[in-house]
């Protein structure tokens, strides 16, 4: 027996006998219940829908309107339009027809039952979009139709019980334009009409509403975390505790304010921006924007009033937010505000001051960067750069490219010479075949030059930030081995007035979420994307090795935008050789003449026209039939005064029309390198046996010598050697040509067939073209099984020597479209590149087809080589893999070339930018016939001009140089003295490598004779000289210059002062690496 124990009672709380059955929740059931308590429809008179407003007031005792409407679609100012006769109106009347502007005067009163509420909002909705003006004309705030933004919140002064007036300019168009019905790309309808169904003064339940955002992030919670986390677990039984204390509290505000307790158990207190003050580590930095494309869908005089509806929108919810960052790309966007709009120019400016309001991107505008030429890339930078630190004091640190249809590879290169580091954007995740591997990586240029580049994971610019943008921000980043951070780009886009206060309150919920019960990725507001980058940028110095991308960013999509609108891009090209020559002759001009004033306000004014044309809408061809005719009046204007000012430049270096009689015919080179070629005289100086001239000489002023036949020497000639087969020939080859193709093309010297056997050159082939879905961008990879070969009739000889032989062949297309081309020879004349013109004019009257032309070489290779800006990109001739297929159509510029050991072959092209290499097949693309968004994008006639350069050896300077010829004809002029006409061109002369192009010749744009005064001017007189390596090695030269240079400096595109040069008996010796883009300054 052992002695007595203790027995401890135990006890529980836990009841002994059940109840009741208690079931396991059926989670679809319960997540589909969620909807009930939200959403609208049948329940929305019962759930928190109806708990939204404490009183509404309509109608005419509150409310009286009444409108103008501007005739003929013009867009009056506030002071034009407000000093009309407005008529009565009311809601339930329509607007319209599309564009058409209506200013609507407002006056409204508050009833007394609603002046004590909370809150009070004027609910506005036209379902077009809106600015709300004062009475004393100052732009408040815009306005999105169907629902996106229709709340003004009203000042408290309208609590007074009195009428208060305020207008509305209305624009007839939505977000996205005036197309008809739900499909936003087709051409739009001139006959759109909008209906007023709103205009209502509401109070606001703020407590309700708040409820409305907790409880729509804690449902995404709920349905969007994993199904085996306790995280959404816990958000489902949060939510389900929501809707039974609201119902069982018959939706009073006392459960409404308990709702919301029980809200704060998920996502915690997120009533001020505090709560991004946890100063807990984030992952993703969100960052509003609202991407108004510059024209697109409507032209550009409506961009103009979306950035004021926009950025308005902006100012106003940065001072409720006090967390919230909102970035703006585009100078010309800033330009326009800065001139249309000043009070809120000021107000914006206010804020990118104390730095909430942030400017980005450095250029002009958001500019295609396949297109443009390496110096229209230049300008975009100098011009971009040079007006945000004229205006805000500060240049741009990131490059801002979200929407723009792939990325060319030397924009490293040039986005570090424009001072920034960094690149942004997201387009890439567009593609349709290859998935891009990398979210934040090091991307390198041809010249090895190299950015820090994000591509936003959550694979938008235009989020709702709603929770799953934030939770993809983390799982769609593919570069968590270097860095996790991403970059939430959020805010409605085009013109819908970027972020919202919805946005913003449920990125707060967001946050709060991560930080109580954790899993979404932390997101902060308040930094910036510079914030962003040093991080990333103090990583890589700390020894973060992102991972590297070489070459372009190449857009898997939107081939088709290399083609499309034809005319924009002759005209694009144009412009740009024009200011090439005429900054050049304009320099000369007042080196000569110090009285000739260098004409940089216009040449500044036809600049940014060109640049702003080159917008990634614009230039690829992209938009309404509209923009092409702001477009085309640009250009109009560009040609014009640019023809103008050439000839005012060429008067003061002597040379006159030659008409005006001069004595001495002299011809204009105005590229740096000795030419011979033979040109057609002018038709005042033709005679019946001298057409052409043989203009022979180095740079600058080249002598003219008539060419008369019986004197010459070298000759092309034509016959016809079987019926209806031609031979053309001259000392360098001979073509036979049948029905107008190339069927043999003969290099004589080296005894070479160029066309592969059987095959036919210069044959015009059309291909069916009807892609997925984005008719003027995208040409799809089925296109290439629709080809058909288009049929000629039999050719005619046109001109038969003894300087230039051409035979002319008309092709039928079809009953409405024809091509009329005439094939060329000249006369080879000794050492100089000669090559077979093809000039083409074409009346295209097509429906989704696409016009190429193809030259089958007898040359292999599995790689081709396409110019591209200041340098040369190699892409594959071959299907290996998907990445390599997936380049079927790219884009060149002035050349594109198929070379193998020993020889090869360039297609040379005056203004296309769409090429294919497939094996050893060349087709350049020439137009194309898409029906939406513009329906009739490119009919109508094109002049066309291209050919076929042969060269022995390797891809070298030859074809660079004749490309840049071909695009820079030479002109005849009269000059009364011959000797004295080519010292002006001395004045700066380039020597050395034939790799080396000089090109471009300018004056400083800060020199205190050429400064438009918008940053602080230099004493003196500078030349800036552009200078590239174009073959892709290091290459040295010498600048030789007979001014009295006192200083030299290599600069970088924004004309910095960098390295000092050494500058001895004129001479500057330079040295530049493979592809590399190099600026100097002289100081005279
Ligand atoms: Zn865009």
């Amino acid at each position: 027996m052992g002695g007595e124990t203790q027995i401890k009672k135990t006890s529980s709380s836990f009841p002994k006998i059940s109840a009741g059955p208690v079931g396991q929740q059926i989670h679809d059931i319960y997540k589909g219940r969620l909807g009930t308590f939200q959403d609208g429809g049948q329940y929305a008179s019962e759930n928190l829908q109806s708990k939204m407003y404490e009183g509404t007031a309509s109608g005419e005792d509150y409310i009286k309107l009444s409108v103008y409407s501007p005739p003929d679609l013009t867009r009056p100012t506030f002071k034009e339009a407000t000093s009309q006769e407005f008529r009565e109106t009311h809601v339930g009347e329509w607007f319209g027809p599309s564009w058409s502007t209506h200013w609507i005067k407002i006056h409204l009163k508050v009833p007394s039952e609603l002046q004590k509420k909370e809150h009070l909002e004027l609910h506005w909705d036209a379902h077009n979009e809106g600015l709300i003006w004062t009475e004393d004309g100052v732009p408040l705030q815009g306005l999105t139709g169907n629902g996106e933004r229709k709340e003004w919140i009203l000042p408290n002064d309208f609590r007074d019980g009195k009428f208060h007036t305020f207008y509305i300019e209305m624009a007839c168009n939505g977000m996205f334009g005036n197309a008809p019905g739900g499909d936003s790309i087709q051409p739009p309808d001139p006959n759109k009409y909008f209906q007023l169904t709103q205009a209502e003064i509401v109070a606001v339940n703020l407590e309700a509403r708040q409820l409305y955002i907790d409880f729509w992030i804690i449902g995404d919670a709920a349905k969007e975390f994993p199904e085996n986390s306790w995280e959404s677990h816990k958000a489902l039984q949060l939510c389900n505790k929501i809707i039974n204390t609201f119902t069982i509290g018959d939706g009073s505000q006392e459960s409404i304010v308990e709702c919301r307790k029980l809200a704060q158990e998920y996502v915690g207190d997120v009533n001020s921006s505090k709560v991004y003050d946890t100063n807990k580590e984030h992952l993703i930095y969100a960052i509003g924007n609202c991407h108004i494309d510059t024209c697109w869908l409507w032209p550009w005089d409506e961009t103009k009033r979306k950035i004021a509806r926009s950025w308005s929108n902006q100012c106003d919810l940065i001072d409720r937010y006090p967390e919230h960052r909102f970035v703006a790309s585009q100078a010309q966007q800033f330009k326009w505000l800065e001139q249309l709009y000043p009070p809120l120019f000021d107000r914006v400016k206010s804020k990118i001051k104390e730095g909430t309001f942030q400017t980005i991107g450095g250029s002009w505008v958001e500019h295609d960067t396949n297109m443009p030429s390496g110096e229209s890339l230049s300008r975009q930078f100098l011009y971009g750069q040079r007006f945000f630190e004229s205006r805000f004091g500060e240049r741009c640190r990131t490059f801002w490219l979200p929407d723009t249809f792939g990325y060319s590879t030397q924009l490293p290169q040039l986005t570090r010479l424009a001072g920034m580091s960094r690149f942004f954007t997201q387009k890439i995740s567009w593609n349709n075949i290859n998935n891009f591997p990398h979210t934040t990586f090091r991307w390198v240029s041809l010249d090895n030059s190299q950015v820090l580049c994000h591509m936003a994971p959550a694979n938008t610019y235009t989020a709702d930030a709603h929770f799953g943008d934030v939770s993809r921000s983390l799982s769609q980043n593919k570069s968590m081995d270097q860095d996790a951070t991403g970059i939430l780009a959020f805010g409605k886009g085009d013109g819908g007035g970027g972020p919202t206060f919805e946005m913003l309150e449920k990125l707060r919920r967001c946050r709060g979420m991560s930080d109580t019960v954790g899993l979404l990725p932390r997101v902060k507001m308040g930094d910036s994307v510079e914030d962003f980058f040093d991080r990333l940028e103090k990583k890589a110095k700390d020894g973060t090795d992102f991972v590297t991308w070489y070459g372009e960013l190449y857009l898997e999509l939107h081939r088709g935008t290399y083609t499309t609108q034809a005319n924009n891009k002759w005209n694009n090209r144009k412009s740009e050789i024009m200011l090439h020559d005429l900054e050049y002759l304009a320099t000369l001009a007042t080196l000569k003449d110090s009285s000739y004033k260098y004409p940089k306000s216009d040449i500044d004014d036809i600049w940014e026209n060109t640049l702003l044309c080159q917008f990634h809408d614009c230039l690829p061809g992209s938009c309404i039939e509209m923009c092409y005719d702001d477009s085309d009046k640009l250009y109009e204007y560009g040609f014009k005064t640019g023809k103008k000012l050439m000839k005012d430049a060429l008067s003061v270096l002597d040379f006159s029309d030659y008409k005006s009689g001069g004595r001495w015919l002299t011809a204009v080179n105005t590229l740096p390198w000795p030419r011979a070629e033979i040109v057609e005289l002018p038709e005042s100086w033709q005679l019946r046996d001298s057409k052409y001239a043989l203009v022979q000489g180095d740079s600058g002023a080249i002598d003219v010598k008539v060419l008369f036949a019986k004197d010459a020497k070298s000759t092309a000639s034509i016959k016809e050697v079987k019926k209806g087969v031609f031979q053309l020939s001259n000392d360098h080859y001979k073509v036979e040509v049948e029905q107008g193709t190339i069927t043999s093309l003969i290099d004589l010297v080296e005894n070479r067939e160029i066309i592969a056997q059987g095959e036919k050159a210069n044959q015009l082939v059309i291909f069916d073209d009807k892609p997925l879905y984005w008719q003027a961008w995208d040409v799809e990879v089925y296109h290439v099984e629709t080809r058909k070969v288009l049929s000629s009739s039999e050719s005619r000889i046109v001109e038969k020597g003894p300087h230039k032989v051409s035979l002319m062949t008309e092709t039928k297309i079809s009953e409405k479209s024809w091509v009329k081309t005439t094939i060329s020879l000249v006369a080879s004349i000794e050492d100089q590149p000669s090559y077979i013109e093809m000039t083409s004019e074409v009346e295209w009257r097509e429906n989704m087809k696409f016009l190429k032309v193809e030259f089958p070489v007898d040359i292999v290779n599995t790689e081709a080589s396409y110019e591209t800006q200041y340098g040369i990109i190699r892409r594959p001739t071959h299907y290996n893999t998907s990445w390599d297929m997936a380049k079927f159509e790219v884009c060149c510029h002035k050349w594109a070339d198929l070379s193998e050991n020993g020889y090869g072959v360039s297609i040379i092209n005056d203004s296309k930018y769409g090429f294919a290499t497939s094996g050893n097949m060349m087709r350049l693309s020439l137009l194309r016939a898409p029906k939406a968004p513009d329906s009739h994008a490119d009919m109508g006639r094109h002049h066309i001009r291209y050919a076929i350069l042969p060269h022995r050896g390797p891809l070298d300077s030859r074809t660079v140089r004749t490309a840049r010829n071909f695009n820079h004809p030479m002109k005849i002029y009269c000059h009364p003295s011959p000797t004295s006409a080519s010292s002006p061109f001395s004045a700066i002369t380039l020597h050395g490598s034939p790799a080396l192009i000089l090109d471009t010749i300018k004056r400083g744009e800060d020199d205190e004779d050429v400064s438009r005064g918008d940053l602080p001017t230099r004493k003196g007189r500078s030349i800036i000289v552009r200078i590239y390596e174009s073959l892709g090695g290091r290459a040295r030269g010498t600048i030789k210059t007979t001014l009295g240079v006192k200083k030299v400096w290599k600069t970088n595109l924004l004309e910095d002062d960098g390295e000092v040069m050494v500058i001895k008996d004129g001479e500057v010796r330079i040295e530049l690496r493979a592809f590399e883009v190099a600026t100097f300054r002289l100081q005279l």
